[in-house]
């Protein structure tokens, strides 16, 4: 590693870091605006007495769960500088975290506004709700909207997501979008705030229809635009293993998508029972401007039927994305470790030119020695780098939470001891849910910094 390359990588680090901070403050402000433009509007004016309490808080939790609301759709919309900065996993689990407390603020939105305007009219809350369907313009469409919402963060708390199939699940997450049109028009017809000719109205009309349109270039034009452009056909199918194939495709101008090796793409095949569903799979060599590769072992429905997928099938797709990959460097030493699959990335980033001769370490995990996926490129690639490479087979221990082989667990092998300088490397970890945690609980406690661990799970 030169030091040029070292001082690259610190640079992009610091950059992203950077970005990081931009990016969260601008969360920050969004809330301190909205507060802001509420007191410039006279608010303070409701908590000077008990009886307008209710509705000021009301009006304060509505202001801040949209605000919050629309920060979680850009957190999903694929937008470019949010992915190559915290990462499209950490983005989506930014955005899981936000879905409990704004649903939180909006029903106490409502709750106190029932209340609230209640007091006034002299209804109960109950009472209220018929009263305002029944004179306020656009109401009865924000209360539909209230339900849609809680209906998506209900089938995305992860005990019931977890029962659900993942395309029912997704359909009814696309219901979010029309939980937020749905209370769009009840804000600007109704709330005060939002008169005419006001800067709150400008603001929010400017944030509303900024989000919607990063959703609609982000994840419908810019892909479909992609695809036609691109015109990728699966050109070879070859089987690595029982149940997995390597799948390359071909295209235009592939030159000019910027993929990195290790990053992921949404892959829709253009073939029966395959068309109307799209599924993320790891490049799994880097891209070289003329195809690329996914692995893909049989897990389910899709991946299975990918087993037999036909050379010529069209394929469209969404991305690349993601920081699994040489983007997510902070350090010029890096640790690999794969368990099964999970190889797919790791193998693609090993052709990283940044990545130099004697600066990488790479284990790998797999119950039998079939299941070293991509074995011989993977081990060829590590000779070129003069990598370390270890190979773990084996079942893991009975009754002993460890990523290790029984056996090398009990000879005393530990990350420490497989990568000695793990301390001062980024670590790449890629494989099942729990594998992969319990690979970042032993790195934690190695020492390694949690900004140099990188992990992809397969899993949504
Ligand atoms: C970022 C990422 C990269 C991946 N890379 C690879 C790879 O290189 N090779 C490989 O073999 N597998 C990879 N996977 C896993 C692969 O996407 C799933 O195995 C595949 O989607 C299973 O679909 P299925 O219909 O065959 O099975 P199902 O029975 O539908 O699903 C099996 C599992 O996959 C999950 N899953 C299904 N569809 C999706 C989806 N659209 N998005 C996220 N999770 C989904 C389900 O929750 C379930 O846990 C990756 C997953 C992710 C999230």
């Amino acid at each position: 590693m030169t030091t040029v390359d070292a001082t690259r990588i610190k640079r992009q680090h610091t950059a992203r870091l950077r970005r990081g901070d931009l990016l969260s403050t601008v969360v920050y402000f969004s809330v301190a605006i909205v507060l802001a433009i509420f007191l410039a509007d006279g608010g303070a004016a409701y908590f000077t007495n008990i009886r307008d309490l209710a509705t000021g808080v009301g009006i304060v939790t509505g202001l801040i769960g949209s605000d919050l609301l629309l920060v979680m759709l850009l957190l999903a919309a694929r937008v470019p500088i949010i992915d190559r900065t915290f990462g499209h996993d950490t983005a989506l689990a930014q955005h899981r975290k936000l879905g409990k407390p704004v649903l939180y603020l909006i029903l106490a939105h409502m709750t106190l506004l029932l209340i609230g305007y209640g007091i006034t009219s002299g209804f109960n809350p109950v009472a209220e709700a018929f009263n305002m369907i029944a004179t306020m313009e656009d109401m009865g469409l924000a209360f539909i909207g209230m339900a849609l919402m809680i209906v998506v963060v209900v089938t995305s708390l992860i005990v019931v997501r977890k029962k659900l199939p993942y395309q029912f699940w997704y359909l009814v997450h696309l219901l979010s979008y029309g939980a937020v049109l749905a209370a769009l028009p009840h804000q600007f017809s109704t709330g005060m705030m939002f008169a005419d000719g006001t800067w709150a109205r400008y603001y929010w009309m400017a944030f509303y229809v900024g989000t919607l349109a990063a959703i609609a270039i982000f994840r419908v034009i810019l892909p479909v635009t992609l695809s036609f452009k691109h015109a990728l056909v699966v050109s070879e199918v070859r089987v690595e293993a029982p149940g997995v194939v390597s799948i390359t495709m071909t295209g235009r101008r592939l030159r000019e998508l910027k993929g990195k090796g290790g990053q992921f793409i949404n892959w829709r095949f253009w073939a029966p029972k395959l068309w109307w569903v799209s599924h993320p799979f790891s490049l799994s060599a880097a891209p070289d401007g003329k195809s690329l590769r996914i692995t893909v072992r049989d897990l389910g429905d899709t991946s299975h039927r990918l087993l037999t997928i036909k050379p010529g099938t069209k394929v469209s797709f969404e991305g690349p994305y993601g920081i699994f990959s040489e983007a997510a460097r902070t350090t010029t030493k890096a640790v690999f470790i794969g368990a099964g699959v999970g190889i797919t990335p790791i193998r693609a980033m090993l052709e990283d030119p940044l990545l130099k001769a004697n600066d990488a370490t790479v284990i790998l995990r797999g119950t039998t020695a079939q299941e070293v996926f991509l074995w011989q490129e993977t081990y060829d690639l590590c000779v070129a780098k003069h990598a370390s490479l270890r190979v773990l087979v084996g079942k893991r221990p009975r009754g002993v939470a460890t990523w290790l082989s029984a056996e090398a667990y009990s000879s005393g092998e530990r990350l420490s001891t497989l990568a000695p300088d793990i301390k001062h490397s980024d670590v790449f970890i890629c494989g099942p849910m729990q594998w992969t945690d319990l690979v970042v609980r032993e790195a934690k406690r190695a020492g390694v910094p949690d900004h140099q661990i990188h992990a992809e799970r397969f899993e949504f």
